[in-house]
């Protein structure tokens, strides 16, 4: 697996503090039906490097595979494997456990020209449609100050820096 330097405790740390906020004051899925996490096809989540220390690999709601990253688009630092799962009961999940990529969705971290971090809303091709994005909604305070905060976090692991630098292209 690819290294991290980001300890189990601090992984724990970060799901609490984003377990505290949404993204806007209501339950969104309820407008697209949870699209997010109902996308049909080869959808799933990769986990970032050292995610999996706070899961439980045997625990019955994710379905779990190893892809290595030379087969998929990662930057080039990425040398190994990474673990990538699949929800088995979407949209309903325990919620504590969510995958850091659902937890600060709608929202994605780039860096801006001056190197800051900042956080835009997801560009990337998604194969639905979020309502969130879609009408540039007004996200809670609390879930894009906590999100950021994550963020800056991270990135102080050098491979998700990395991973935020491939993303920032062209944002
Ligand atoms: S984040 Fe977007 S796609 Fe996901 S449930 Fe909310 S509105 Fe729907
Ligand atoms: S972990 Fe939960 S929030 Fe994330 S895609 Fe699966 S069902 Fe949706």
């Amino acid at each position: 697996m690819i290294k991290s330097t980001i300890r189990k405790n601090t992984w724990r740390a970060i799901y609490r503090l984003l377990d505290r906020v949404s993204p806007v004051p209501f339950d969104c899925g309820t407008v697209c039906g949870a699209a997010c996490c109902m996308a049909e096809g080869d959808v799933g989540i990769y986990l970032l490097p050292g995610e999996d220390k706070i899961h439980d690999k045997k625990a019955g709601w994710l379905e779990w595979s190893v892809q290595s990253t030379e087969e998929y688009d990662f930057p080039l630092s990425w040398q190994g494997k990474v673990y990538f799962v699949r929800c088995k009961t979407p949209p309903r999940c325990p919620r504590q456990l969510r995958p850091i990529q659902c937890r600060t969705f709608p929202l994605m971290p780039v860096f801006g020209e001056d190197g800051e971090l900042k956080l835009v809303y997801d560009n990337t091709k998604l194969p639905y449609s979020c309502p969130l994005i879609e009408s540039q909604a007004q996200l809670s305070e609390s879930f894009v100050k906590a999100t950021a905060t994550v963020w800056r976090h991270l990135v102080r692991d050098p491979l998700i820096h990395d991973l935020v630098k491939m993303n920032s292209i062209g944002s």
